[in-house]
């Protein structure tokens, strides 16, 4: 199986898609993961596009690209893959299908989390996570049970994301809707879309997927 996960930014993609980790063994290919993960050890792709990310802009179609095509490369044909933020714009999703026919795979759904914009403001503003574990929080939904330690591995060390401002959450928002939210008719002509509703809980949201898959 290869699958999309589609919706802007604080929809739960980046939630679901380490939950079908777990429950099928499919890889997680999340753009912005590996975009983080440059900016921290400082590569040359990390120094172009740290500004980039910082002011919640989509950096260059063919960076993005090439980071899937490595990953798709060093993966076992017979895992599938989940596209977490990527594609994001049309030349991407033209992108993708050359890569998966490179690799003989293809699409088999995309899915779109459906969510009300402003929750995800706050839910976004609000978010952190653990520095050791990656457990999730939230200032006003849900902080640690001893305040200032993780309930999961008890480190005292948390992390928020420095594009989850609420400035930069908006200009994501626009990247979304002018960009990414235009890539839906192409698969939506293929057959291929599902939509799940966002803002349910996340238990809710994991069967809701796992429905479509089955
Ligand atoms: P995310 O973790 O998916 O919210 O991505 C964080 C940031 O990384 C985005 O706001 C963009 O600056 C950048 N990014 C991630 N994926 C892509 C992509 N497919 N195309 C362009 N920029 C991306």
């Amino acid at each position: 199986m290869n699958i999309i996960l589609l919706g802007p930014p604080g929809a739960g993609k980046g939630t679901q898609a380490q939950r079908l980790v777990e429950n099928h063994g499919m890889k997680q290919l999340s753009t912005g993961d590996m975009l983080r993960a440059a900016v921290k050890n400082e590569t040359p792709t990390g120094l172009k596009v740290k500004a980039i990310m910082e002011a919640g802009e989509l950096v260059s179609d063919e960076i993005v690209s090439a980071l899937i095509s490595d990953e798709l490369a060093a993966m076992g044909d017979d895992v599938g893959a989940i596209f977490d933020g990527y594609p994001r714009t049309e030349a991407q999703a033209h992108s993708l299908d050359a890569i998966l026919k490179q690799h003989g795979r293809s699409l088999d759904k995309v899915i779109e989390l459906e969510v009300n914009e402003e929750a995800l403001v706050d839910r976004i503003t609000g978010r952190f996570t653990c520095a050791r574990c990656g457990a999730g929080y939230h200032d006003r939904h849900k902080l640690p049970e001893k305040e200032g330690v993780c309930d999961v591995c008890g480190s005292t060390e948390f992390k928020r994301r420095p594009d989850d401002t609420e400035e930069t959450v908006r200009t994501r928002m626009q990247e979304y809707r002018g960009k990414t939210a235009p890539i839906l008719p192409i698969y939506e002509a293929r057959g291929l879309v599902e939509r799940v509703d966002g803002m349910a809980s996340m238990d809710e949201v994991t069967a809701s997927i796992e429905a479509l898959l089955s």
